[in-house]
């Protein structure tokens, strides 16, 4: 512990009062437990920041591991390939949404999101329209933190510090009904997809210029677990199409079964141009990212020799062995415990148990998406007055679950659900029991 504080930088420094503080430091995983030096549980509420899938040290994806490092640790895949990379890329071809055929290799999610957006701009280019440029892009969208990702993102919090740094882009609202500022209803039974006419309205307004446009599918995460209409990611992949605007799906958070499809573009019926994975997609073990394109885009920066066509990206670790055979036990074992079946009945639980607490006087929404959840608390419920920054609330209620056994971390006001998909049904009652009376314990 004197050495974290000493010596380690923690991502998101002072945004919470727990950064580099008194953090148990954790030394073993179980399932879906973490356990820290003193010996204490605490159930994973956030699967190791949303990307653990089968729980802490499962056995298939150690073994799959430990008999790669024996056998190759490390090469590159410039001009040299490696037989997990290749297999890999095969098999992430067979599960995602059709048309997707070609898989670009890189380790986290903010540079899988960004490789597509440089795949879009120079796809244009190539297409000889060198006046489609740039991006739509959403309020409270989190697609990462690099320039480039934080360029396409829309969380103020995140991003305004460094606005002279990114390039601009045209903002389209977020699909944040509880706080929606185009309708009066603010109710998604009530929804008459006013974000998405102005979405409409805009990309016809820009279509000479826009490259592309980068959205999170039917959750944004960081923003504070928002989910999107039914229907909605149907209608904006046809306005794509209209408008000859590349659509680039970051399914960092949503891909890997957390939506209870393997893809949440799969799950809407649609195949975006360019797909952006990470997180899940070595159960949380190791850093691993894909950028999947369609035929249509990767024939664009194919043919005879032309340093225009070369699509100027390569990172040291693109394809990492190790990284990609825990990515196959991960697929593996998606089958053979059959992980998407057995969400069923935990998926409908965790709705009931989030509606239930609407019951609680300081719970403003619940939102819900698969084994996603978003509790959001407000100071009044009625007048839909959020809690004032300062007071930490969300961070106040994380470190009372901790009493309880649980680890969460909040996003502002909004407590988030996102466990191992692997939790078992009387873990993800002591979880969602632990929630429950922490929000109580803190908000009244
Ligand atoms: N996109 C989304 C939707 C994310 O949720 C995240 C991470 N929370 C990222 C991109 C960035 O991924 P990474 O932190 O691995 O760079």
């Amino acid at each position: 512990r004197k050495y974290d504080s000493d010596y380690l930088w923690h991502p998101f420094t002072q945004m919470s009062e727990w950064e580099g503080a008194d953090n148990p430091v954790i030394t073993h995983g179980e399932g879906s437990y973490l356990i820290d030096s003193d010996g204490n549980r605490y159930l994973d509420g956030v699967a190791a920041l949303w990307t653990n899938v089968h729980g802490h040290c499962k056995k298939e994806i150690n073994e799959a591991i430990k008999e790669q490092v024996d056998r190759l640790e490390h090469s590159t895949l410039l001009g040299l390939t490696n037989d997990r990379a290749a297999l890999l890329a095969k098999r992430l071809v067979d599960i995602a949404p059709s048309g997707l055929c070609k898989v670009f290799y890189s380790d986290n999610g903010s540079t899988a999101v960004e490789i597509g957006v440089k795949m879009a701009f120079q796809y244009q280019m190539q297409q000889g329209k060198p006046g489609k440029t740039k991006f739509i892009a959403f309020d409270n969208a989190y697609h990462g933190d690099t320039v480039g990702s934080m360029s396409v993102g829309g969380i103020d919090i995140y991003h305004a510090t460094y606005k002279p740094l990114l390039f601009p882009t045209i903002k389209a609202p977020s699909t944040y009904c509880y706080r929606c500022s185009l309708c009066e209803a603010r109710d998604p039974k009530r929804c008459g997809m006013e974000c998405l006419k102005e979405l409409e309205r805009l990309m016809e307004e820009h279509a000479p210029e826009l490259a592309g446009l980068v959205i999170e599918p039917a959750v944004q995460g960081a923003g504070g677990m928002i989910v999107q209409p039914e229907g909605y990611l149907k209608k904006v992949r046809e306005l794509c199409d209209r408008y000859d605007v590349l659509m680039v799906a970051d399914e960092v958070a949503v891909g890997f079964g957390r939506t209870g499809a393997m893809f949440a573009c799969a799950k809407a019926g649609i195949t975006p141009d360019i797909m952006a994975l990470s997180k899940g997609i070595s159960a949380g073990y190791l850093p691993l990212a894909a950028t999947l394109t369609t035929r249509k885009v990767y024939d664009a920066f194919w043919g005879e020799y032309a340093e225009l066509k070369t699509f100027f990206h390569g990172h040291t670790f693109t394809g990492n062995p190790i990284a990609c055979a825990a990515a196959l036990a991960n697929l593996d074992l998606f089958e053979s415990e059959r992980l998407l079946e057995n969400l069923v009945p935990k998926i409908a639980y965790l709705k009931e148990r989030l509606q239930g607490l609407l019951a609680l006087p300081h719970v403003g929404d619940v939102r819900h998406e698969g084994m996603i959840g978003g509790i959001e608390l407000v100071r009044d419920r009625e007048s839909r007055d959020p809690y004032p920054w300062e007071e930490r609330v969300g961070v106040r209620v994380c470190l009372e679950a901790r009493k309880h056994g649980l680890f969460l971390r909040p996003l502002g006001n909004v407590i988030v659900v996102f466990p191992p998909l692997s939790i078992s049904m009387d873990e993800l009652k002591i979880l969602m029991d632990g929630i429950e009376k922490s929000i109580v314990a803190i908000t009244g």
